[in-house]
């Protein structure tokens, strides 16, 4: 069976300790390969690689280690039908999103970092009669990098890029249970000119080799995406040794959709909202608040057209929706359904396990779910379920429709629908989210403050925010 490696000091690795954990394949429920349980030695292996490698790449200067980015972006490109195929297996996800979606982005990210830091400037004040400040923007040194199992190597390398660019050196941990990709890049780094310790890949468990990352003295900042109660335990232990913290958490995202919107794009976006990636995306919107006109003609649409929204084995050309990631993952939304019903929710449409025809007897799918019939404040609709399941409720005012869209601990993301664009800028100026989208979804600017509001992350990433998080700013002045 094939062995992933950990990549440390530009080689190939086993972990310290020589023990590996199942990766399993979500579209069969099969063991496919083995990941490194890496622990706390290979971390300190890591860093003290890292820093024999960051004099040389944090002066190397900003044309030739935007080159070697370029680089890594045109390795991925050469082989993309492997990522593509990697991605696709090791996530469970529809073979062609990984090929539309997961590996462009991939690439795009390498390829906007590298250029970006070409063009990243840092400030001068000056003061009338005084003198001038001028700041300076250098690397922070080692940097930590989490990422999660939903979008593997598009979210790893959305943190990687900027690091990189910015002159730091980095420790990455991808999710355990999506490590392939992350694999994959290891074995084009040194092809492409990244030198030994620059970019350290280690695999294993987040509450061993992650925790050991956030707690090692010697990585000064830490970007990490995942769920909240992760990041509530990030944020506790590294906020004492001061680390500079991006945390990209947790969403309950509302979709609010007026009567005056334009119908059928709305319900064909809305679709795709719920449920690409089986929705396991952040920026799904798994809360959809409709304008009571036209409610019963939306739920009567949304289910027609989701019967022809097919659930299958990820490489089924005709697949709109594969696996969930696991077996865990699949038994946490089936219990959220339960729970659902518990609270009086009626299913609409779906709601159950689907058991596919060999060899993908054993893989975890679920139909898409529509719920409805529930308060706002119940669970369901306050916590993240972060599966192909979403509720549908009914609103008669603006002002209702923001109440409850503001009514979660959340504030990711919103998607307004509505052709009156007074009202829908009113609506995206008071609901509390970081990203909004009006009458369209995940269109994506890499240059826009990327991250959420309350629970749902501190701190943005995306352009020039990611390159200032991963730089220290020094103010110099100088009198006149
Ligand atoms: P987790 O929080 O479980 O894990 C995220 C990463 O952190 C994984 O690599 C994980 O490793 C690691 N990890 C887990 N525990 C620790 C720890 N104690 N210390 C350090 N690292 C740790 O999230 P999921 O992987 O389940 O991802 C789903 C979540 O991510 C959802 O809540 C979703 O909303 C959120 N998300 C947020 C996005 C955003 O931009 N705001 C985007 C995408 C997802 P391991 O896998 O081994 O446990």
């Amino acid at each position: 069976m094939k062995k992933i490696s950990n990549y440390i000091a530009g080689k190939h690795c086993e972990p310290h300790n020589n023990e590996y954990i199942d990766n399993v394949d979500p579209a069969t429920g099969e063991v496919y390969s083995l990941i490194p349980n890496s622990s706390s030695e290979d971390i300190e292996k890591a860093v003290l690689a890292s820093q024999e490698a960051f004099p040389l790449w944090s002066s190397m200067g900003i044309e030739k280690r935007s080159a070697i980015l370029m680089n890594v972006a045109d390795k991925i490109e050469s082989r993309l039908e492997e990522f593509i195929t990697a991605e696709s297996k090791d996530n469970g996800k529809p073979l062609s999103l990984a090929r539309n979606v997961d590996i462009p982005r991939a690439i795009s990210n390498f390829r906007f970092f590298a250029t970006s830091i070409l063009h990243f400037s840092s400030e001068s004040h000056y003061m009338e009669g005084v003198g001038i400040n001028y700041t300076t923007r250098k690397p922070i040194g080692i940097v930590g990098c989490i990422s999660p199992w939903n979008l593997p190597l598009y979210l790893f390398s959305w943190k990687i890029a900027p690091a990189l660019a910015a002159g730091n050196c980095v420790i990455a941990k991808p999710s355990e249970v999506t490590p392939y990709t992350a694999y994959l890049l290891s074995t084009v780094l040194e092809e492409a000119g990244v030198p030994a310790g620059v970019l350290n890949i280690v695999h294993g468990l987040g509450t061993k080799s992650g925790d050991a990352i956030v707690k090692h003295p010697k990585i000064k900042a830490i970007s990490f995406t995942g769920g909240t109660q992760t990041g509530a335990y990030i944020a506790k232990t590294a906020a004492p040794m001061f680390k500079k913290l991006s945390l990209e958490l947790g969403g309950k995202n509302p979709n609010i959709i007026f009567a005056d919107c334009d119908f059928d794009e709305m319900l064909k976006t809305t679709v795709r909202s719920s449920f690409a990636n089986q929705g396991q995306i952040c920026l799904c919107g798994s809360r959809i608040l409709i304008e009571k006109s036209i409610y019963q003609k939306f739920k009567l649409a949304f289910i027609e057209k989701l019967k022809r929204h097919k659930v299958s084995f990820p490489t089924d050309p005709e697949s709109r929706m594969g696996a969930v990631v696991s077996k865990g993952h699949m038994q946490k939304v089936l219990s959220c359904i339960e729970l659902a019903k518990k609270e009086g929710g009626e299913v609409i449409f779906g709601g159950n396990q689907i058991k596919m025809s060999a060899p993908y007897d054993n893989g975890f799918y679920i139909e898409p779910t529509v719920i409805e019939g529930l308060p706002y404040n119940c669970k369901t609709n306050q916590e993240e379920i972060f599966g192909p399941v979403v509720t549908i409720m009914p609103f008669e005012t603006e002002e209702e429709a923001i109440q409850i869209a503001n009514s979660t601990e959340y504030g990711l993301a919103t998607t307004i629908w509505s052709n009156d664009l007074k009202r829908a800028h009113r609506v995206a100026d008071t609901v509390h989210a970081g990203i909004i989208w009006i009458n369209a979804w995940l269109i994506r600017d890499l240059r826009t403050p990327f991250g959420g509001v309350k629970s749902s992350g501190v701190g943005r990433e995306g352009g020039w925010e990611a390159l200032r998080f991963f730089t220290e700013p020094k103010n110099i002045f100088i009198k006149h």
